[in-house]
């Protein structure tokens, strides 16, 4: 008597797998979900391939099953435009620590923040990685990224590699750092500099006396030197219509119209007020610091917002958000379709 080998057990297994897949899931009322027991990656392979030529859905993977969703859901690619998907954008705070210390920073720096910066060869690695999965946007934050010892040999990889945006709160163009900031590429680079409102109030408020005189000074310093500023708004609520006299203001700069980015206070951070944001609530964008890889830049000191605390290998941990971050969006339309309340 013959006894089976390893691979015989295993196609056994996974032809048996199939039959309860056909037997389980097929007596599954549409929209509806079931767990199904699996012992091996190569298992859940086998539940997702049946799954894709069935019209069923993976709906989670556990560690010891695979969550069946009874009907097609969506993909990401229906779910996220092509230049939103996890992984096209990669943000790089290099550095925490910072010349200001704003009330609402959802990283908690300040000049005395731990600098925890990040490395040019770590910078060079993830910057390889992330070309080779598809990045093709690259963002440099912190923290205030012209404290980093050498962030033109930074923004120089960066900038060789993919389009790259720089935030800045643009106080600190002088003497070395303007001769930094000089040697930098004007084509593939784009400052983004914080400015909260069209006069010091509202700034000053949230980012110290003079902040916003000083900002304005380092815009017309960075438009002079032939850079493209666009300017990034960071506000408690958009109902007080204060974009549109930024935007005015910003003309006034020779900021071109569009170049304008609003974002909310998040509660994160020093803010004590703001948006809750979750991994479940937030589109990813990958983002990587000298403590790991993060869901998103805004949380990119959230022990909850961390995705791995190791920078490489990239792509798996790419592959691991976006994987993620369906499972949340197959679980709304699930939950819609559980909840129809007319
Ligand atoms: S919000 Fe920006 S400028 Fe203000 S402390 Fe944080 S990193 Fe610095």
């Amino acid at each position: 008597m013959t006894t089976a080998g390893p691979d015989q057990v295993r196609s056994a297994r996974r032809a048996q797998l199939s039959i309860r897949l056909v037997d389980v899931v097929g007596r599954l009322a549409a929209g509806t979900t079931t767990l199904v027991p699996v012992e091996s990656p190569a298992e859940v392979e086998v539940v997702d391939t049946w799954c894709r030529g069935t019209g069923n859905s993976v709906l989670a993977v556990h560690p010891d099953a695979v969550e069946v969703y009874r009907g097609r859901l969506s993909d990401l690619d229906s779910i996220l435009p092509p230049d939103r998907m996890p992984g096209r954008r990669l943000w790089l705070y290099t550095n925490f620590h910072c010349n200001l210390a704003c009330d609402y920073c959802c990283v908690s720096s300040s000049p005395k923040a731990d600098p925890r910066v990040l490395g040019v060869d770590s910078v060079a690695a993830l910057v390889t990685e992330a070309g080779e999965a598809g990045a093709t946007e690259l963002f440099l934050t912190g923290g205030e990224p012209l404290m980093h010892p050498a962030i033109a040999e930074v923004v120089a990889i960066c900038t060789t590699a993919a389009p790259t945006v720089m935030l800045t709160n643009a106080m600190l163009f002088r003497g070395a750092r303007l001769r930094a900031l000089d040697s930098m590429p004007r084509e593939a680079l784009t400052l983004q500099v914080s400015l909260d409102s069209a006069t010091p109030d509202l700034h000053d408020r949230h980012r110290g006396a003079g902040t916003w005189a000083r900002a304005v000074e380092g815009i017309r310093t960075a438009r002079e030197m032939g850079f493209t500023v666009r300017i990034a708004m960071t506000v408690a609520s958009r109902a007080g219509g204060e974009e549109v006299e930024v935007e005015r203001f910003a003309a006034t700069l020779g900021i071109r119209p569009g170049q304008l980015v609003v974002r909310h206070i998040a509660k994160e951070g020093e803010a004590t007020q703001g948006i809750v944001l979750t991994r479940a609530t937030l589109v990813p964008e990958v983002c990587a610091t000298a403590d790991g890889i993060w869901w998103h830049p805004v949380g990119a000191t959230d022990e909850a917002m961390r995705v791995s605390a190791d920078l490489l290998p990239l792509r798996p941990t790419i592959e691991a958000i976006r994987e993620e971050y369906l499972g949340y969006r197959r679980r709304g339309d699930v939950l819609a379709a559980s909840f129809p309340c007319a």
